[in-house]
């Protein structure tokens, strides 16, 4: 992930029960609604934030809202299947995977030249 992500990961980790439409967003962090819709998709993969409709809690507005999921397990990069606190995972670059997805993926990466 990159810094702005993270910035806008970072911001939504802290009030996980509000939502903030992308204009409220934009403002917050000072940053274009065209960026924070490609960095919505970006969150989306890991499986922790999600686009939902819904009041503003700072406008107050009805809108499509990001927010952070803090019930949900962030999906595997890989295989797409949640992968619970207690699984063993490893994490690059902000991507989150099973271990032994990572393993595979990367066994096949380095063994057999390129394909
Ligand atoms: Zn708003
Ligand atoms: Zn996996």
């Amino acid at each position: 992930m990159d810094s702005i992500s993270e910035r806008v990961a970072a911001f939504l980790r802290k009030a996980p029960a509000r939502g903030h439409c992308f204009r409220c967003l934009a403002a917050s962090l000072d940053t274009a609604e065209t960026e924070l819709h490609r960095i919505a998709e970006l969150l989306m993969t890991v499986g922790e934030f999600r686009v939902i409709n819904a009041q503003c809690y700072r406008c107050r507005r009805a809108d499509t809202l990001l927010t952070f999921n803090p019930f949900a397990h962030p999906l595997c990069t890989l295989c797409r299947r949640p992968m619970p606190p207690t699984a063993p995972k490893t994490i690059l670059r902000g991507l989150a995977y099973h271990a032994a997805c990572w393993d595979r993926k990367a066994r096949s990466a380095g063994g057999s030249g390129p394909t």
